[in-house]
């Protein structure tokens, strides 16, 4: 079969390479549909993020057999509860289920977890083994597309639900990327009472109002002041920031951490669903003395607990209408070859104007 092979930061090529030999309990998926993460450009690039230790061990051995994590596919080769020609997508982490963690019921704190397309073979091929414990299946009215967008729904479902939002409270999303969109949508189908976003984009701040938002906050407004009118003076109870990072990559450096820290109200929370350095600049005095909570999803949707029912839930807002995925894929390549050029339009995503990471359909 043919697979994205990475011979080097920055060179991406898809080769010729051996069909997935499936172990015990896994299944061979046929991709139908992949998109490359944010992370996963990074990566290949050589930014020294995430799994980047990893990666650059490996490629001093040879080329490996990189990406492909965010997928929909079809089982060709099934195991016991997962049959052939079931449409499916599948959790990105494996927990090892041997480690101390593990066997204390833990497994979001695994020591020697396994990653779909970053420690093992994952879906920048036309065929993917996976373990049929990690397999989730896509429900009827659930595209490829949107099944192969669903993992960073999940992890907006899984920030909300970190900042335990009560019914009827107040959230301001910061930015309006595919992170800031997925939070509107989720926020305005949770519970929130007041879903306030504030962004950049005119396009996406059309979207940001399609999927409800009460208040659309543009670069020339004055967001703090805004906020604090529309709630009553008290600022916002939760703040969902997506927008900051290096500005080199084209995100918002410390800037808007400091917007969040203004907008919160004292005793508020503020959930950061950005990626961060490891150095970064932080109002940490304003956030003490509002008495702020500064609050970390876990990155991805992970096998971690709960696990797999995230991506079911994250399934079932796709296929009720609830939330809208399809809107935010702004583009499609055809065939497993355009992988690479998927991953340079992903890496540049602002250039391209491109929302959602760059799909290729198989
Ligand atoms: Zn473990």
């Amino acid at each position: 079969m043919r697979a994205a092979v990475l011979h080097g930061f920055g060179k991406l090529t898809v080769d010729e390479v051996p069909d997935p030999v499936p172990g015990p309990d896994e299944v061979v998926v046929d991709v139908t549909c992949v998109q490359p993460s944010v992370t996963e450009c990074g990566l290949i690039l050589g930014e020294p993020i995430a799994l980047h230790g990893h990666l650059a061990r490996s490629l001093r051995a040879g080329p490996v057999r990189f990406g492909g994590h965010e997928f929909c596919g079809v089982v060709s080769h099934g195991a016991a509860g997962v049959p052939v020609g079931a449409t499916v997508t599948a959790v990105e982490t494996i927990h090892c289920g041997r480690c101390a963690a593990c066997r204390r019921s833990r497994p979001d704190a695994c020591a020697r977890p396994d990653f779909i397309g970053f420690t093992r073979p994952g879906a920048f091929a036309e065929r993917v083994a996976v373990p049929a414990a990690s397999v989730v299946p896509v429900p009827a009215g659930v595209s490829a597309s949107a099944a192969a967008a669903i993992q960073p729904l999940a992890g907006a479902v899984h920030a909300h639900a970190e900042a335990d939002v009560r019914p009827g409270e107040s959230v301001l999303v910061i930015g309006a990327g595919v992170m800031g969109l997925l939070a509107v949508q989720v926020a305005r189908h949770g519970n929130a009472g007041a879903v306030i976003v504030a962004g950049r984009s005119p396009a996406k701040l059309d979207l940001a109002r399609r999927f409800g938002a009460d208040l659309v906050l543009g670069a020339d407004d004055d967001v703090r002041r805004a906020v604090r009118e529309a709630t009553d003076g008290i600022g916002a109870d939760v703040v969902v920031e997506t927008a900051g990072g290096p500005p080199e990559a084209g995100l918002a450096g410390s800037a808007t951490l400091d917007l969040a820290a203004r907008c919160v109200r004292r005793g508020g929370r503020i959930v950061m669903v950005s990626v961060l350095p490891q150095r970064f600049e932080a109002p940490v005095g304003l956030l003490r003395e509002k008495s702020v909570a500064l609050l970390h999803p876990r990155s991805g949707a992970g096998g971690y607990s709960p696990g797999a029912t995230v991506f079911e839930y994250a399934l079932r807002l796709v296929a009720r209408g609830d939330v809208d995925v399809e809107s935010l894929v702004t583009h499609r390549l055809q065939g497993i070859d355009a992988l690479p050029t998927a991953v340079e339009m992903t890496a540049n995503k602002a250039a391209h104007g491109a929302i959602n990471p760059v799909q290729v359909s198989l």
